[in-house]
């Protein structure tokens, strides 16, 4: 009997394997078909990683494109308080003394210490923000690209690199 079943189970496998292999002879076209498609939608995905990688370094999004809210900026009252907030067209009201806050950045005199000037930005032609004027101590505003002078000796100020509005395009910058 047991030898019988272990026949019966041979005889009984045995098609099932030929029904396999005719069910693949049959879709074969499919099969080379569908090999096709996978191997362009492969090579589409190597190209575009290869793309991706070689182009990642400028890919990544320029500051020009951060929209002002997303540019953390020093802010400073008359009176000296300061908070790093989010930058925003028009002044801030000091919280401990109520007075107007602008953005400031950092000017440097070859002879003194550096200064802080306040900053008045504005939306320009091209919808991106940028400086518009500049207001050094309690001194006038005076238009962005005016050259500030040290009030103790009058040398010509030179801005630091890192100013509140380094993130603002660069072809505005003074
Ligand atoms: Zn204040
Ligand atoms: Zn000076």
């Amino acid at each position: 009997m047991v030898e019988v079943a272990g026949s019966e189970a041979n005889v009984a496998s045995t098609p099932r394997t030929h029904r396999k292999t005719v069910r693949i002879i049959e879709s074969r076209s499919g099969v080379r078909t569908a090999a096709i498609s996978f191997l362009i939608t492969a090579a589409v995905a190597v190209l575009t990683i290869v793309v991706w990688l070689s182009t990642r370094k400028t890919v990544e999004p320029p500051a020009v494109q951060r929209t002002l809210q997303e540019v953390m900026l020093d802010w400073r009252c008359d009176n000296g308080h300061t908070l790093t907030y989010p930058g925003k067209i028009g002044p801030r009201h000091c919280e401990k003394c109520g007075g107007e806050m602008w953005p400031v950045a950092t000017w440097s005199c070859e002879n003194h210490h550096s200064y802080k000037v306040a900053v008045r930005l504005e939306i320009g032609p091209d919808g991106r923000p940028g400086p518009k004027e500049f207001r050094l101590g309690r001194r006038d505003w005076v238009p962005a690209g005016t050259v500030l002078t040290c009030p103790r000796c009058g040398q010509p100020l030179i801005q630091r690199v890192r100013d509140p509005y380094a993130g603002l395009p660069r072809k505005r910058r003074k």
